[in-house]
C-alpha cells in the first residue's frame, strides 16, 4: 500500500493523515492491543465501538485535522477502551452527602445499617419465603413479614405496606374515600418537593377535597360544619415542610378525631416522617410518633420508610384492622406493593426499635443526627490541610461551626448545631463564579462531594462523614491534587 508519508519520503508522525491512512477494522481487531478486549467485551461490541471510532478518525481526517499518529492501532485501539470504560462507568454513583441535610431526597435519603445491606443481598441471592408460609406450606402474604412488628412498635391493630408516603396516601384515600369527601384544613394542603400536593393526590384518588378554615386559623366547628352525608374521613396532614406560626389555631388530633368518631367517621393522618419513638432522649427536636397518633385517635396512618424512620423506600399504613383489610383488597394495592427487597431492609431495620437504648448506634439515620458538634470539629482539623492543599491558594478554607437540617419535610425548623470547612475564594473578582468552578471540582471527582453554595462560600458540613469514610474522603483529595 502506497501511503502518503511514503509518496513525500517522510515517516514522520507529525504528518497530517489521508483517508488512505485509516487501518481497516480487521486489522484493528488483529492487533495484540484488541486482545484483552475482545476478552472482556466480545467481537460484537469491540466491533461495533471501533467502528464508531474509525468513523470518528474518518470524519477528523476529511476535515484534515488529524495526525499520521493517531491512525495507528495502538491508538484507535485506547480510544475504544475509553470509549467502552465510559459506557461501563455507572451512572447511579456513590457520593459524598456535606450538603448538611442528612435526609436529602436527591440524594437518596435514608443510608441503611450493616443489618438491612446484609439482609437484601441474601434476598438478593437465594429465593426467599416473600408469599409462601412456612408454617403450613401454603401461599402467604408479604405484608405479613413485618405486620406484626409495625403492631408492636405502634400500637396499631394491622398494618400494610406500599412503595412510598404518596403511594400509601393515594390508596388510602381512593379505598376510603372514592367519590366521596374528605375534611382537611386549609393550613395542611402541602406540597412536597413539587410532586407530591396533597389536593392533587385526592384528585387522582377520586376524593373531592373540602377544605376546612383559613391559613393560620382552624376552629373545631370548622370541621363540624362541613360534615355531610358525603363526608368519607377527616384528614389531617403533617406540615412536613413548614410552619405557620404567629395568630394560629389548629385543630389536635384528639378533638379532630372526637368530632369524627362522634359523626361514625374514620380519622386518616398523613404523619409524613412518622417516627416510632420519642426523639427528644436523644436531644433532638420533639415530634409526634406513629404511636402518639394512633392513640390519639387516629384510625389509619401513613408515613414513610426512608425518612426519620431510617429504613427503605416504602409507605407505611397502619390502623383500625377492618380499614388495612379493605385497603389491602383495593387491586390498586398490587400496582403499588413492595419488592422483596424493600420488605428484606425494612424487616431488620423495624427490628432495631426492639432495642432503643442501641439505635442511637445502630440505626444509621439516627447515629448521624446525634452526631455531637464536637466530633464534626475534630474532624474538621484533621481534613482542613489536605483541603487547603486540595483548593489551592486561590481559596481559603476555615473550620466553622454550622447547623445541619434532618431533611425529607422532618421537623422543618429545628436546626442541629454542626461543624465543617468552609472555602472562600481567596483573590479578587466575582466569588460567585469562583466558588462555582471549586464547587464543580469536587463534583467531578471520583466519588463526588457534595457541598452547599451560601453566603459566598462553599460549606461542607462533616455530620454525614462519618470517621470510618475519613481515609478513603482523604486519600481521595491527595490523589486529585
Ligand atoms: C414526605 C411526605 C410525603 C411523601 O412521602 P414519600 O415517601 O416521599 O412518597 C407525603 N406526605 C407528607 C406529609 C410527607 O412529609
Amino acid at each position: 500500500m502506497t501511503t502518503p508519508s511514503a509518496i513525500f519520503g517522510s515517516t514522520e508522525e507529525n504528518t497530517i493523515a489521508r483517508a488512505a491512512d485509516i487501518p481497516s477494522l480487521e486489522r484493528l481487531l488483529a492487533a495484540p492491543e484488541a486482545q484483552a478486549l475482545l476478552r472482556d467485551v466480545g467481537r460484537s461490541r469491540l466491533t461495533a465501538t471501533l467502528r464508531a471510532v474509525l468513523d470518528d478518525a474518518r470524519g477528523k481526517t476529511l476535515a484534515g485535522e488529524l495526525k499520521l499518529k493517531a491512525l495507528t492501532a495502538p491508538h484507535l485501539l485506547e480510544q475504544a477502551r475509553a470509549r467502552l470504560a465510559a459506557q461501563d462507568a455507572p451512572r447511579l454513583r456513590a457520593v459524598y452527602n456535606l450538603t448538611g441535610t442528612v435526609l436529602h431526597t436527591n440524594l437518596g435519603r435514608a443510608l441503611l445499617p450493616d443489618e438491612a445491606v446484609q439482609a437484601v443481598i441474601q434476598a438478593l441471592r437465594a429465593p426467599a419465603n416473600l408469599e409462601f408460609d412456612l408454617a403450613t406450606g401454603k401461599r402467604g402474604d408479604r405484608d405479613d413479614l413485618v405486620e406484626d412488628l409495625l403492631r408492636e412498635l405502634t400500637g396499631a391493630e394491622a398494618a400494610t405496606v406500599v412503595n412510598n408516603n404518596a403511594a400509601a396516601v393515594l390508596l388510602m384515600l381512593n379505598t376510603l374515600a372514592n367519590r366521596r369527601e374528605a375534611i382537611v384544613s386549609r393550613g395542611e394542603l402541602v406540597e412536597i418537593g413539587g410532586a407530591f400536593r396533597i389536593p392533587d393526590i385526592m384528585k387522582r384518588a377520586g376524593t373531592r377535597l373540602i377544605e376546612v378554615g383559613t391559613t393560620n386559623r382552624t376552629h373545631p366547628a370548622d370541621y363540624e360544619n362541613a360534615i355531610s352525608p358525603r363526608t368519607a374521613m377527616l384528614m389531617k396532614v403533617h406540615c412536613s415542610n413548614y410552619a405557620i406560626t404567629g395568630f394560629t389555631r389548629s385543630v389536635n388530633l384528639d378533638e379532630v378525631s372526637e368530632i369524627a368518631r362522634r359523626h361514625n367517621l374514620p380519622t386518616a393522618v398523613d404523619l409524613g416522617s412518622g417516627t416510632l419513638v420519642d426523639l427528644t432522649q436523644w436531644g433532638l427536636p420533639r415530634e409526634d410518633t406513629v404511636r402518639d397518633t394512633v392513640d390519639a385517635g387516629a384510625d389509619i396512618v401513613t408515613f414513610s420508610g426512608d425518612k426519620l424512620l431510617g429504613g427503605p423506600q416504602a409507605g407505611l399504613i397502619v390502623g383500625r384492622a377492618d380499614l388495612i383489610r379493605k385497603i389491602k383488597k383495593n387491586p390498586l394495592k398490587r400496582a403499588l406493593r413492595v419488592g422483596k427487597l424493600t420488605l428484606a431492609a425494612l424487616e431488620p431495620v423495624l427490628a432495631l426499635y426492639r432495642s432503643p437504648e442501641f439505635l442511637a448506634e445502630r440505626l444509621t439515620t439516627l447515629r448521624l443526627l446525634t452526631r455531637p458538634r464536637e466530633q464534626m470539629h475534630q474532624q474538621a482539623a484533621r481534613l482542613l490541610p489536605a483541603l487547603q492543599h486540595f483548593v489551592g491558594t486561590a481559596y481559603a478554607v476555615e473550620s466553622e461551626p454550622m447547623f445541619s437540617q434532618i431533611g425529607s419535610g422532618a421537623l422543618p425548623i429545628d436546626q442541629l448545631p454542626s461543624h465543617g470547612l468552609v472555602v472562600r475564594h481567596a483573590g479578587s473578582g466575582r466569588p460567585g463564579r469562583a466558588l462555582q468552578t471549586l464547587e464543580k471540582r469536587f463534583r467531578e471527582l471520583p466519588r463526588p462531594v457534595i457541598g452547599r453554595i451560601a453566603q459566598d462560600a462553599f460549606h461542607l458540613d462533616l455530620r454525614c462523614l462519618e470517621e470510618r469514610e475519613e481515609a478513603a474522603f482523604l486519600q481521595q483529595l491527595q490523589q486529585e491534587h
